[in-house]
Formats: C-alpha cells, structure tokens, sequence
C-alpha cells in the first residue's frame, strides 16, 4: 500500500486530474454492514482499484479549484506515524503535546505574537473562525455569557462583504445570529472600504448597538485582497473591539520575505485564523487559530470535570491541555504531519512555494491580458487569477468550460461570480503546478470558448 500511495505520487502528472465515479463502482460499495472479516490485503486493493483512481484531484499539479493544497511525502508519513500512535491529544502528558506547543511556538514566532499567546489546530479555518467568535463574545460579555448566554446583548461584528461565508456561519453557530454580522463593501482591490466601515461602527453605536468584533481578510476567498491590516489595528484600538483576523488562505505568506510586507498590520491582531493545509501544504486537516490573550482563550473554553482533573504526578499531569482551548475533548495528532513538513522541507521552502504560486497567478494574469478573447475581472493580489472568456452569453459559456475542463482532467479551476459576473477562478496553491499547467489552462479555455460560440452560433 505505501509504494502504491508512492507510485501514485510519482506519476500525478500522468494520470487524468479527475475521473467520475462510474456508477457500477459506487453501486459495489453500498453494502449491508460487513459482519465478518476480511484481509487486509484485500481491503487495500479495494483501495487501490476504486477509491484511489477517483480522488478529488488536489495533489494533482492542474489543480487550481478553490483553495486546496497539494500535500508532501513528508505530511503523508507524519499522518502514517501519527496514525500508528493513536495519540489523543485533548490533555495528560505525553511527548505529542510537545510538538503541537513546538508549532504553536513557530507560529507566534511566524507571526511575531507575544509568549503568552496561545493557539491549536482545529479542523480548519472554519473552525478557527467560529472559535475567536466565541473569545471575543466572552471578552466583550465576561464570562457569565458562558452560563447565561446572550440575556439579549445587541453584539455587532464588522467584515468586508468578500469575507468567507463561514464567519456569518459562527455568527449565526454562536448565537449571535448572521444578520448581525455588517459586510461593508469594498474598493476596486477588494479590500475593506474603511471610510463605510467607521461610519458604520459610528451609526450603530448611535443606534444603541454593541460593536465587539471586527474580522479582517488576509486572503479573500474570491480573489485574494488583503484588507489593510494596519488600519483596522487602529480602528479596533480606538473601538475597542476584538481585531480577529481570517488569514486561511494568505496568512503563511508571511514566510516569503517579499510576499510579508503585504501583511503588515497582522501581527496587531487578537488572534488570526489559517490553514496549514493550504500554502502550507500539510495534508488535510490542519487549521489553526492563534490568539494573543492566552487567558482570555482558556476563559473562553475551559470547563472542570471530575473526570478530568489534573493530577501533580503521572499521566494525568501536564500544564497543557488543549482541550481546555477548544470545543474538542478528544483529539488527533495533527501537530505531527505539519511538524513533520516544517523540519523536512523547512519554513524558507514553504515561503519559495507560496512566491512561486503567487509569481505563476502574475503569469497567468498577464497571459489573460494578452488575448483579447479573455477577461481578466479582477486585480490578482496573491495567487488567484478570476478571468472568463468574452461572449454574449457569458456566464453560461464559462460555467460550460470549466465543467468541460475538469471532465478533461488535465486542469482544472473552479466558479465563482464576481460583480454578477459568472467568472473562472484559478488558485494557484499546489507546490506541483508549474508554467506549463498555466499554458495548459489558457490554450484549454481558448479551445474551449471557440468551439462552444461557434456551436451555439450554429
Ligand atoms: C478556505 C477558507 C476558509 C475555510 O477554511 P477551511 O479550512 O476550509 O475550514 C475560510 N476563509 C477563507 C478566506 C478561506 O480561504
């Protein structure tokens, strides 16, 4: 099985980027609960023959849907290790704790946040985000709001209308309802308008509302602007509200020296949400969340149990418990995989593959202006490029392209809308694609735009 995992590794660039499911294959595997055994041998060619060939394609080097990262060799024996240890992470003390605590520490070294900050994996940048909703809730009601609840407290969050859609999730998750979350427009790089946004803070303020939090972008999901960080420091000092920080997608620019200077102002946050495993290309799932008030963090989530107190000697010793800063009790060990990709690849190679995919979105952009049949729709500020072809009937064209693209499996973006405009957006965030998988997707979508008008001029 793990030569076969290699093999397939090896030969990415050969094999389609993504293959339906063939109905027969799904229909094998509905079957009545397995009563009896079966060999592991045969367990994993079952593997091998039906689940693997039909992956979702992300590790592939034409992948440029959504956001995904491409994951290592590194990650994958971390994951195979940490897997084999079977290690619950939600407290005690064990050497896993160590690691986890040992990325934590590069993390705020990474993001130049103080020693009492604190911070763990989670899920993902969803989950990130749904817990600082909860730190700044208690910080702006104290901790009673944790027995209490809301009592009704008129609690306003602040975010640009490109933020993701999980924040109004957590809004809507934290009992603070979506509708309570303000999406202030942006400009023509799709950063925060800031002028709207303290005029904003200003009118609910006068209306009797409670502003306690305001999230910034670093990384929109569309196309990739960073709000000004710097300016929402200050706005949130002289506010007085949490400065949370979305970086799921952008925040680990932060390792290329000059992709980090567009950063500037994240190191001022409360805390900041992202994702290893997406420039960080650690395999799924590694998110994480970094808060700078470590206490208000542990208020946020702690809670006693008999069965979980903590003893001065043994096993159940230990002054790090995660599960004292998080929603979850028991916990795997995420820490090893991305562990394992640091100490392997180091964090300067991890920062030369998001410049990289950053320099072929500058490629592929300048590519789209060359041909007057495309449309580039917005200005690319880090590795997403969102064009379309022009036609009279573009939004049904471009979605028929990319649909066509991704059967065709050798690249394959995804949609998105822009402005009420049906775009194709390539992210460029696997260390695999290269120049020629740009070229591929630029001469794919000119083939493809030029059959179908003239199939539908016909
Ligand atoms: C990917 C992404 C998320 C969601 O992160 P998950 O890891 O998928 O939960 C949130 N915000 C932004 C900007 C993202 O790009």
């Amino acid at each position: 099985m793990m030569d076969a995992i290699l093999h397939h590794l090896e030969t990415l660039r050969d094999q389609p980027l993504w293959r339906a499911p063939p109905e027969a294959l799904r229909v094998r595997f509905r079957e009545p609960l397995p009563q009896g055994a079966a060999s592991l041998e045969a367990v994993g060619q079952t593997f091998l023959e039906a689940i693997l060939p039909y992956s979702s394609g992300n590790a592939h080097p034409g992948f440029m849907g959504w956001v995904q990262g491409g994951g290592t060799v590194a990650g994958l024996m971390g994951e195979m290790l940490a897997a084999g240890l079977n290690a619950n992470l939600g407290g005690r003390d064990h050497m896993a704790l160590e690691v986890e605590q040992q990325v934590l520490a590069w993390t705020r070294e990474m993001f130049g946040f103080p020693a009492e900050a604190s911070g763990l994996f989670v899920t993902g940048a969803s989950q990130a985000n749904f817990m600082a909703v909860l730190i700044a809730r208690l910080r702006a009601l104290g901790p009673g709001v944790r027995a209490a609840g809301l009592a009704g407290a008129p609690l306003i969050a602040y975010a640009s209308r490109a933020v993701h859609g999980c924040v109004g999730r957590a809004m809507d998750m934290a009992g603070l309802g979506a509708g309570q979350l303000r999406l202030v427009p942006t400009d023509a790089a799709g950063q925060i308008r800031l002028d709207v946004l303290a005029a904003a803070v200003a009118a609910d303020r006068a209306a009797g509302l409670r502003p306690f939090l305001l999230i910034g972008t670093a990384g929109t999901v569309d196309v990739g602007a960073i709000d000004d960080l710097d300016a929402l420091a200050d706005l949130a000092a002289a506010e007085d509200l949490y400065f949370h920080v979305d970086g799921a997608l952008g925040a680990l620019g932060v390792l290329a020296p000059t992709l980090a200077p567009k950063f500037k102002g994240l190191e001022r946050a409360d805390s900041i949400a992202f994702d290893w495993h997406k420039w960080g290309q650690t395999p799924y799932d590694a998110g994480f969340l970094l808060v700078r008030d470590g206490e208000l963090h542990r208020r946020t989530f702690a809670s006693e149990a008999a069965y979980l107190t903590r003893a001065e000697r043994g096993l159940a010793g230990g002054d790090w418990w995660p599960c004292d800063y998080g929603p979850d009790l028991s916990r795997g060990f995420r820490a090893l995989k991305t562990w394992f990709t640091i100490k392997t690849y180091g964090a300067e190679a991890l920062g030369r593959v998001a410049l990289q995919t950053c320099e072929l979105a500058q490629e592929l952009a300048a590519l789209v202006v060359a041909e007057p049949e495309l449309e580039l729709l917005a200005p690319v500020a880090l590795n997403i490029v969102c064009f379309r072809y022009r036609s009279a009937d573009a939004d049904g064209l471009n979605a028929e392209i990319v649909a066509d693209l991704q059967i065709a499996g050798q690249v394959a973006p995804s949609l998105t809308r822009l402005d009420g405009k049906t775009a194709i957006r390539a992210a460029i965030v696997n260390h695999r694609t290269e120049r020629r998988d740009i070229e591929t997707l630029v001469a794919s979508v000119l083939a493809l735009g030029r059959t179908s008008s003239q199939r539908r001029v016909a």
